[in-house]
């Protein structure tokens, strides 16, 4: 089985030859075949450079797709996956905070089941900040109860899996891609294995609290239309609220403020979260490639 490995990379210059190396050691004498996919995603740093000089000595196929800047992390798994030619295929950091270790344990449990469509590891201990824990937590407590699709907590975006799970996650068209929910929306038999995320080898992390927040409000909006519905309901409270205070007819001045600024507040909200989806609504109709590649470094070639 031919392993493609597709690995984002924006700023990730210290990290490109070390990962190489680790893999090819891990790799060594247990996984015959495979393939380097690198996505620089519009980095500024030397990442390019680095990319050109592997793909320049590298003993094993090595791609490197270039993107005309920053996309996005989504978009370099996308652009991976089309570019990835193997017979399974595994996402994973450029930073190695995953280790091949895992990769081959994933292999392998592919391999020793024909059954199975996809490894996904999970982070059992996150050691992140406790806000950071705490906010990440809210996400999917929220997203499990408002989506169909269920969201596990902790899964990351490193998992292997085969052509047939690759090409359900092509077949969507949408622009604004949110993978946890894609490969979950899709379906087919996952296994998830336990892992603990190492230490970042060199460079920072290139997710700001901000970007998380937009990312995880970007994912509410992809998989549940439940906020649009929200008005509905908190409507029918201040019309069931305005109707007891008729009935009982002893509002009094002090209370009057605070009661009518939730209520004028409400069709605020109600207004924004319609923003929202007519935003994103606007965005895909304008149907614009996820990406745009600058050049591809290929050592097959
Ligand atoms: N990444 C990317 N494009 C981006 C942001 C991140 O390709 O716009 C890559 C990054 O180089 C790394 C992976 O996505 O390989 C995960 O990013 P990072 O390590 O910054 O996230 P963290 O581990 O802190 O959650
Ligand atoms: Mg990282």
């Amino acid at each position: 089985m031919k392993v493609s490995l597709i690995i984002p990379c924006y700023n990730e210059e210290g990290n490109v030859f070390p990962l190489y190396e680790a893999v090819r050691a891990a790799f060594d004498g247990i996984v015959p075949s495979y393939e380097f996919i690198f996505v620089d995603d519009g980095s500024y740093d030397g990442t390019g450079e680095k990319l050109r000089a592997l793909t320049e000595t590298a003993e094993v196929p090595v791609k490197a797709v270039r993107f005309s800047r920053n996309f996005g992390k989504e978009a370099a798994i996308l652009a991976g996956l089309n570019a990835a030619s193997g017979d399974c295929f595994t996402i994973m950091d450029g930073d190695l905070q995953q280790s091949p270790s895992v990769v081959v344990e994933m292999v392998q449990y592919l391999e020793d089941h024909p059954d199975c469509d996809c490894v996904t590891a999970f982070q059992e201990n996150r050691h992140e900040s406790p806000v950071m824990v705490f906010f990440k937590n809210g996400f999917y407590n929220i997203i499990n109860r408002v989506a169909d699709t269920e969201f596990v907590n902790g899964a990351s975006d490193f998992r292997t899996f085969r052509n047939n799970v690759r090409e359900a996650v092509l077949s969507l068209p949408e622009g604004a891609r949110f993978s946890k929910g894609i490969f979950s929306w899709v379906g087919f038999d996952t296994h998830y294995i336990p892992y603990t995320a190492e230490e970042r080898l060199s460079g920072t992390s290139k997710w700001s609290f901000l970007k998380l927040w937009r990312y995880a409000l970007s994912g509410i909006i992809s998989f549940t239309t439940v906020p649009l519905r929200l008005p509905f309901f908190f409507g029918f409270g201040t019309l069931a609220a305005a109707a007891c205070a008729a009935v009982l007819g002893k509002s009094s001045n002090k209370r009057r403020v605070p009661v009518l600024l939730v209520v004028g507040s409400l069709p605020l909200f109600a207004l924004g979260v319609l923003g929202e989806y007519i935003a994103r609504v606007y965005q895909e109709s304008k149907r614009r490639p996820v990406y745009l590649i600058k050049e591809v470094l290929d050592n097959r070639k």
